[in-house]
């Protein structure tokens, strides 16, 4: 029996996989309410895990966890958008200990591209970039069939590409980062910024201003151009560097379709060299639960 959780969002995913490669069945979801600490969370965490196992141990646990962190260790570092968590927290231990298993921790979108890749869009492409696109940008490369984690297990960081050096300031430290030009925060703010509809914006997020730009608002068809132009850019730098076979592309912006991916490709297919501008761009298969499958592939490998 292998065990996956998901902690990458407001609410944190808990599933059993009885053998890898099997869809998810029973998923247990618990609010991450960041506001009391980690430590009652990690109690919520393990006592779910155990309902679901229902007395058996696992073989393995894999966890898809907010970055930074050490993949290697399973040590979260200092997490910029969740500061009431302490800094260098032995996750993987931590959970070992309770769970008597052993314990991978990996950054939840390198999980996430590892899952498209074994289960979803990605399966049995060896090359493969994976980009989320929600209120960050986050991503995850697989090269030769590995996911790429670089020397301090950081790769992947498609959304701090820099695209516009004097552009907006962004969490990292640095400017015009991809994030900061394309997220769904950022098409909210700048969609704000223009003039749209504050209580619209509140409610959908970046789909009130994909609809604004079907229906025909200039101003939300500037803000939605300028962000697909961005990321298309970033798609281009990831071809140039990497040479996937596909590029997957994930997260809830992406569920604005062909309005997003249209002129992504179009992007692509006048900026990227010759020989890149067919690699075909698609839309991710597993959803949100693309972290938890990838989280039950390092569950094997524990
Ligand atoms: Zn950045």
């Amino acid at each position: 029996m292998l065990l996956a959780m998901d902690l990458g969002g407001t609410w944190c995913r808990v599933a059993c996989f009885e053998r890898l490669g099997e869809r998810l069945r029973a998923v247990r979801r618990l609010p991450t309410r960041p506001e009391r600490g980690f430590f009652p969370l990690l109690e919520e965490l393990v006592a779910a895990s155990r309902a679901l196992l229902g007395g058996m141990v696992p073989t393995g646990v894999g966890v898809a966890a907010p970055g930074p962190l050490d993949p290697k260790r399973g040590v979260l570092l200092r997490l910029p958008n969740l500061p009431q968590w302490p800094e260098a927290l032995p996750l993987a231990e931590l959970l070992a200990e309770r769970l008597g298993a052993p314990t991978r921790v990996d950054n939840d979108a390198n999980l996430a591209a590892l899952g498209e890749h074994r289960f979803g869009a990605g399966r049995g492409v060896d090359h493969l970039v994976y980009l989320t696109v929600s209120t960050g940008i986050g991503g995850g490369i697989i090269s030769g069939g590995r996911l790429l984690h670089g020397v301090h297990g950081f790769a992947g960081e498609v959304g701090h590409q820099v695209i516009l050096p004097d552009g907006p300031p962004c969490g990292c430290g640095g400017r015009g980062c991809l994030e900061v030009l394309a997220s769904g925060t950022a098409i909210v703010r700048r969609a704000q910024a223009a003039g749209l509809p504050a209580d619209r914006l509140a409610e959908e997020g970046a789909a009130a201003v994909f609809a604004a730009a079907a229906a025909g608002d200039p101003r939300a068809q500037e803000v939605i151009a300028g962000a697909t132009r961005a990321l298309g850019l970033g798609v281009v730098n990831l071809l140039h560097v990497f040479d996937p076979a596909l590029v997957v592309l994930g997260g809830g912006v992406t569920q604005a379709g062909e309005a997003l991916f249209g002129p992504v490709r179009a992007v692509v297919a006048s900026l990227a060299m010759p020989g890149f501008r067919e690699t075909p761009i698609l839309p991710a298969a597993l959803g949100d639960e693309a972290g938890l499958y990838g989280a039950a592939v390092v569950a094997a490998e524990a």
